[in-house]
């Protein structure tokens, strides 16, 4: 990569304060990002499936170089050699794919298509940072910059001398339009290519405009040259063009709206009269400001860019797609009725996913723009009836479970206010009893069943059942707590409360596992616990046994104690990565992301294993976690093109990175307690949005030295495995002192071990 650009950056833009070979971030935390890492991805493995988000944090538009084709959800890969466009992005994943994309490209011709256009790049010619990317085209001898804000952004395009040198805008296939208004140096257009999720009258409107007097225009109809100065078609573009002295630089205002073309003009307002240079400081600072909440100080400095590389992509999403009207109102286009509506809304996030510590991370570091997020979840609400499970921008039919309910109960268990509560309390409630018309992702599929029998069926024809049941038992234990919370009656708790132990249902005790089961209550035969997706979603029956966050210590139970608990997660890491892929008909992914890692059957590359190495905290064997945890740090993440394991998935698998490195995790979202793992740096603190600090110390940590001997919060020694929200929050000070040989006399008694659901209520 582009190791001299980043040294050279290092050391003369950084305030680096050293003491011995510790390097302390203060200042510019933003320099030691990767956006490259994941690129380095493909559809039979995964090693993070991103793209380099150009973007300020939870901005309304991304924009990336564009190395796939139209459409490829794979939009850049980093072992690609050309470059098709520069392309405006809203896609959360390439198994989502994107909506209202548009893209620009400098051209030494008067092409518009993609593979005419394209032009050879080198990573060692290219500057990819968050907040500004630059490339050079080779095949054009145009050097292409460009920096966002959250609606709008500035092209620098740098071209040779030429009789005529070309822009190439494209509106995107199925259904666009543009206008080119060449006496305001001025391109308008609309794209409605989108993946679903939106009203049928979708449309994101754009204008496009150049500092420089365009000396050729061309209309392009479905991917033609035309005289026309106004195109709707199925595929529309413009090709403009400039007579170009050497090293002349075109600037180009660029700014787009869900709502209308008035509306992208008012957006273009975020540029204002600012210089290219000072949207790219402004752009900077913000950056750092969203990154510096974390400072850590460590002699590695490829870990402490691994941390900065995952925190980034902590902060993307969910994305903002509220827009700032001409009375000033904060109102967002609705995915949902197609109107204008006031208030917040966010989308782009698959809760299975990010309910697990990416909700978790917000709260404790950024609960200001989670408070956001809950007013943007009343607005999903009261426009659809549900909240979307997995949002983009409105309802996707993807995934199982019913997992915002865990975002809505932690945010508000975690003290976040200013929002309406009961509204999303009806929302999960709602969610909680029943099943979306159409989507049936949203809400819960199989509710009845549910209510009825305390699990899905596997024999009724409704998919990954076992998951389902799993998940909607933690949901109902969600509701439950947030529902006591706000005083609620028992009559109204009663069935949330009696539901959350639903996960006793599955537990087959003849094989010791969850599994699936029939409606008459017999449990599925032949089972085989290497069986990924069936009654489970993207995992086994071995990864999916620990989908009790609320309740470890019950399951422990069910298990027949701790040490049989104790070796059945060891067990995971002790066989061979077997597998049966066959209710796939391929191996997916996600099974060959497990199979190469060297962890058995531990599959850290997808999401419902994530929480389970912190589960050694419930059964007396915390070393464990420390050990394994780290291993998995150290192996499995980097701030290389491969850096991750798997789907990178919206900032869940970067925030169990951030959270692991502080030393702890929130295995149960909602009960305010953090269990602990094993601290990445040798310090780290955490400026909280009060002012209040959480100090984190290890400082005979390295990467032997992965256990903790003993610790200390708040100057008292910490026997427990685990913190809570409210130590954190009034500015904890905590001490670890690190070893390279399991301690296990720390953190082995039964009061030692985190919350679960039995031991309450007890
Ligand atoms: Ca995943």
């Amino acid at each position: 990569m582009k190791k001299l650009i980043f040294i050279t950056t290092l050391f003369l833009s950084m305030v680096i304060c050293r003491a011995g070979n510790t390097i302390k971030v203060t200042d510019s935390p933003v320099d030691y990002v990767s956006t490259l890492v994941g690129t380095l991805s493909k559809h039979s493995l995964s090693t993070g499936n991103t793209y380099p988000a150009v973007a300020l944090p939870w901005g309304m538009n991304f924009w990336t170089p564009q190395t796939g084709t139209m459409g490829d959800g794979w939009a850049y890969v980093y072992t690609e050699d050309k470059i098709r466009g520069f392309k405006q992005t809203h896609q959360p994943s390439p198994w989502m794919n994107d909506y209202g994309q548009f893209s620009i490209m400098p051209s030494s011709k008067p092409v518009f298509k993609q593979d005419e256009r394209a032009s050879w790049f080198s990573h060692k010619a290219e500057t990819a940072t968050p907040y500004y990317y630059g490339v050079y085209l080779a095949d054009h001898d145009a050097y292409t910059e460009f920096t966002p804000t959250e609606r709008a952004v500035m092209f620098r395009i740098t071209y040779p001398e030429s009789e005529m040198s070309y822009l190439v805008v494209d509106a995107f296939d199925r259904g666009s339009y543009v206008k080119i208004i060449p006496e305001e140096n001025r391109i308008v257009g609309y794209t409605t290519r989108n993946s679903g999720g939106v009203s049928a009258d979708f449309r994101n409107w754009f204008v496009i405009v150049s500092d420089t007097p365009f000396d050729y225009v061309r209309g392009v109809e479905d991917e033609n040259l035309t005289g026309k100065m106004e195109v709707n078609a199925s595929h529309a573009g413009a090709v403009v063009g400039f007579k170009t002295s050497k090293g002349q630089k075109v600037h180009l205002k660029v700014a787009s709206s869900f709502i209308s073309l008035d509306q992208a003009m008012l957006n273009l307002n975020e540029l204002g009269d600012r210089s290219f240079d000072q949207i790219r400081q402004a752009g900077r600072d913000r950056w750092n400001e969203v990154l510096g909440r974390f400072v850590v100080e460590d002699d590695n400095l490829d870990n402490i860019r691994t941390f900065y590389s995952c925190l980034y992509r902590s902060v993307l999403f969910p994305r903002d797609l509220s827009e700032i009207d001409a009375q000033g109102r904060r109102v967002h286009y609705s995915p949902h009725t197609g109107e204008v509506c006031p208030g917040y809304l966010y989308a782009d996030t698959g809760v299975w996913d990010t309910f697990r510590c990416l909700f978790p991370l917000l709260n404790l570091a950024y609960p200001e723009e989670n408070v956001k997020m809950q007013e943007g979840y009343v607005n999903h609400y009261l426009e659809s009836g549900l909240l979307p499970e997995w949002s983009s921008p409105g309802h996707r039919p993807c995934m199982v479970g019913n997992n915002t309910a865990s975002v809505v109960a932690d945010a508000y268990l975690s003290g976040l206010r200013g929002y309406d509560i009961n509204a999303l309390w009806e929302a999960v409630k709602a969610g909680a009893n029943s099943e979306h018309p159409s989507v049936k992702s949203s809400g819960r599929w199989g509710y009845d069943y549910y209510n009825k029998l305390g699990y899905v069926p596997c024999d009724v024809n409704i998919n990954e059942s076992a998951a389902r049941t799993l998940e909607y038992a933690y949901d109902d234990w969600c509701i439950y707590q947030l529902g006591l919370t706000l005083g609620k009656d028992e009559a109204e708790l009663e069935q949330y409360r009696k539901n959350a132990m639903n996960y006793r249902n599955l537990y087959d005790a003849e094989v010791g596992l969850m599994n699936g089961r029939k409606k008459d209550g017999s449990f599925r035969r032949p089972f085989s616990p290497l069986k990924w997706g069936g009654d489970f979603t993207e995992g086994n029956s071995l990864h999916y046994t620990w989908s009790v966050f609320h309740d470890v210590a019950g399951l422990m139970d069910l298990m027949g104690g701790q040490d049989r608990f104790a070796a059945s997660l060891d067990n995971v890491f002790e066989m061979p990565p077997h597998f049966d892929e066959s209710y796939y008909g391929f191996v997916i992914h996600e099974i060959r992301e497990m199979q190469i890692m060297k962890m058995g059957n531990y599959a850290h590359g997808n999401q419902p294993i994530q929480h389970m190495l912190y589960l050694y905290d419930w059964c007396g064997q915390p070393w464990k976690a420390q050990k394994r945890i780290r291993d998995v740090m150290d192996m499995m993440y980097s701030a290389a093109p491969d850096g991750y394991c798997g789907d990178e998935d919206n900032g869940q698998t970067s925030a169990w990175y951030v959270f692991s490195a502080m030393g702890f995790y929130p295995v149960c979202p909602g009960s305010g307690q953090y269990a602990i793992g094993s601290p990445m740096f040798k310090k780290m603190t955490l400026n909280l949005s009060d002012g209040k600090k959480i100090e984190i110390s290890a400082s005979d940590n390295s990467k032997d030295n992965c256990y903790i001997s003993s610790m200390k919060v708040n100057g008292k020694k910490h026997d427990a495995n685990y913190v809570t929200l409210e130590q954190l929050r009034s500015g904890a000070k905590i001490v670890y002192k690190m070893t390279d040989s399991p301690n296990k006399e720390r953190g082995v008694s039964p009061e030692s071990r985190p919350y679960s659901f039995s031991d309450q209520r007890q």
